[in-house]
């Protein structure tokens, strides 16, 4: 990254502090019952982890952005920093600790598109409160910060919290989610987004229908946060906004035969931030379109952060 006039670093618009995780993924004609070994026809590793693909997908969008996360000190974890470096993002605070792995998702996919997930999150539960007091400087002079929930749920609400003292904008994923969330996520979140199985599990209500869902949307918004989202897949998404009346439902772009929908919401918010940090003036609705066009993009071609778009390859209208 080249200094700026004073020396300084210039600032990151959108700061994550959040998740990397390594996917193993093995295909294979039929999953392995216990005690079985099978052949599989392909291997591939990818970058994944909800922290680091939504900021990869807002730095593609042309966002300044820096992550802070830790990774492991073995091979994951040196490769994972260099795919973040070529996307542009300032690695400056992500870690790598002696103490754990790299977090890793060994997946087994059968010819039928099921899988068999083991995920061993490592590094990523050692990002502690050291680590965000070091990068005070970079949270505090961001437009927006993103955390989830792949990290210790401890970090994430301190680092949330110390971005809204500092006035930075806080969006925040509960993902994974749990039904006994800590109740500040939601005082501390401007934005609040999750998918429909997320919000199910938040609210014990069942989501069958956009309406549903601006039902459970109006049941986190009591609970303290200024917006909320949720996604819901083909059917776009609702927000519900604290200080306007009612859900609103936002369909997204039709596609006709999506190829993977992997990674959509991670696309979808990693967007979301973007908007937020260089078009802060733009209406919610607009902001939600912008990132659904997106986001749908993502699901026309395969992998996690493989299928994220660039601005280069969207149209003008959505910058
Ligand atoms: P994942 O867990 O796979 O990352 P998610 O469940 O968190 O995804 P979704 O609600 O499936 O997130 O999708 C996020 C956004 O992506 C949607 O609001 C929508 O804009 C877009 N999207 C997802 N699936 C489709 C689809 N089949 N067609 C068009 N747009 C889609």
């Amino acid at each position: 990254m080249a200094a700026c006039a004073t020396g300084l670093q210039p600032d990151s618009a959108v700061v994550v502090v959040g998740s990397c995780m390594t996917d193993l993924v093995s295909l294979t004609s039929h999953l392995p019952r216990i005690g079985e070994t099978v052949h599989g026809h392909k291997f591939f590793i990818g970058f994944g982890g909800k922290g680091a693909n939504q900021c990869v997908q807002a730095a593609r969008l042309g966002a300044k952005t820096s992550i802070v996360c830790k990774v492991g000190k073995d091979s994951f974890g040196s490769d994972y920093i260099e795919n973040l470096k070529q996307n542009d993002i300032s690695t400056e605070f992500m870690y790598q600790t002696k103490d754990a792995s790299t977090g890793a998702a060994s997946i087994i996919v059968n010819n039928e598109g099921q899988n068999i997930i083991v995920i061993v999150a490592g590094a990523n539960l050692l990002l502690n409160s050291d680590d965000l007091r070091k990068a005070a400087d970079i949270i505090s002079r961001a437009k927006v910060i993103i955390c989830q929930l792949e990290i210790s749920p401890a970090t994430s609400l301190e680092a949330l919290t110390m971005a809204r003292k500092s006035g930075v904008k806080t969006l925040f994923n509960p993902a994974p989610a749990t039904a006994d969330l800590d109740a500040q996520f939601y005082t501390v979140s401007d934005i609040f987004c999750c998918n429909e199985s997320e919000a199910e599990i938040l609210t014990g209500l069942t989501i069958s229908s956009p309406a549903a869902a601006g039902k459970a949307g109006l049941v986190l918004t009591e609970r303290g946060c200024k917006m909320v989202i949720i996604t819901l897949g083909a059917e776009g998404c609702v927000f519900v906004s604290a200080k306007e009346p009612g859900p609103k439902h936002v369909p997204t772009q039709k596609v006709i035969k999506p190829v993977d929908t992997t990674g959509a919401g991670d696309s979808f918010v990693g967007a979301l931030a973007f908007y937020l940090a260089y078009y802060p003036n733009l209406p919610m609705e607009e902001m939600i379109k912008r990132a659904s066009f997106i986001a749908s993009v993502s699901v026309q071609s395969s992998g996690t952060q493989m299928s994220f778009p660039y601005r280069k390859d969207l149209p003008l209208h959505l910058f």
